[in-house]
């Protein structure tokens, strides 16, 4: 089975700029890019991000606002700068080589630390996202329980040995992103059709629903964000972002009053994503000295 799986992806997976390279750094860019935003999305993102802060050095000493400026627009703000404190801690300390030790970095929960475990440093360990969980679900059957299925694809990463490892995680994601997928799985052109229990009636496996995102506190966010960091010192008047939030209306949502706004700005403050200086609303948090 894991051969048909390897075989199957050296044919016919997807090119995407961070599959071609096992640097720790990259890898741990593209896989903190890749929580909560699509793949096709990040495949423009990645290369430019890359290209303003190509090391991890230049990562960690950038000042915030410019790393939240480069991350404008792909959701999640806190990340960008969860992932800066993890390179200062990395450039200061090194890599940890083992999958607790880098679980213990700013914003690496167990996902991403086996991720970049096995994609980086060749460690032979699964990964249990949700296209991994969907296809371990449909082709073994059994209760829905995460630490069962971590099992499960630790079992079967554990077979790996050099490049491949690295391989058979890409392999586990793509084949349940492009085959056993949630809707209308393709049992015709599964590579490990034989004995799937599931083959040809496979059940939509449920995940958990994001709350709508229009009207609520993060559209907010991030759209006055997006304006601090288009604006060309990353900085505006709290008039001029209320004005140009109730211009862009629908697709945030209705226009905030002052509690709303308050509340927004305080959480923004409080989050280190933005602050309030010299009458301005400013990206990043305030500099000690500043
Ligand atoms: S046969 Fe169908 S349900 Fe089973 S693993 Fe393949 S794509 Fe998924």
């Amino acid at each position: 089975m894991r051969r048909d799986l390897l075989d199957w992806y050296a044919a016919e997976h997807r090119h995407f700029p961070w599959r071609a390279t096992n640097d720790p750094y990259a890898v741990l860019v593209s896989e903190v890019m890749l929580q909560q935003t699509q793949a096709a999305r990040i495949a423009a993102r990645f290369p430019r991000f890359m290209a303003h802060f190509p090391t991890l050095e230049s990562l960690a000493s950038a000042p915030a606002a410019a790393v939240l400026a480069e991350w404008s627009g792909l959701g999640y703000n806190r990340r960008a700068l969860t992932l800066q404190r993890t390179a200062v801690m990395v450039a200061r300390d090194g890599w940890p080589r083992d999958v607790a030790g880098l679980a213990r970095l700013p914003g690496i929960g167990a996902y991403t630390a086996r991720a970049v475990a096995s994609l980086a440093f060749g460690i032979p360990v699964g990964v249990v996202d949700t296209n991994v969980r969907r296809w371990l679900l449909r082709r073994f059957g059994g209760p829905d329980q995460p630490a069962r299925l971590q099992l499960i694809s630790d079992a079967l990463a554990g077979h790996g040995r050099g490049p491949e490892v690295g391989s058979w995680t890409h392999a586990t994601m793509e084949f349940g992103a492009a085959i056993c997928r949630s809707r209308e799985p393709r049992c015709g052109a599964c590579p490990i059709a034989r004995g799937c229990p599931s083959r040809g009636a496979a059940v939509m496996i449920p995940v958990p629903r994001q709350p709508p995102l229009r009207g609520s506190d993060r559209a907010y966010r991030g759209a006055t964000l997006r304006l601090l960091a288009a604006s060309s010192r990353h900085a505006l008047q709290e008039r001029e972002v209320l004005v140009s939030l109730a211009a862009a209306g629908g697709g945030i949502g209705p226009a905030l009053d002052e509690t709303g706004w308050a509340r927004v700005r305080n959480g923004l403050e409080r989050d280190g994503l933005a602050h309030r200086a010299g009458g301005m609303l400013r990206l990043g948090a305030a500099t000690i000295g500043a």
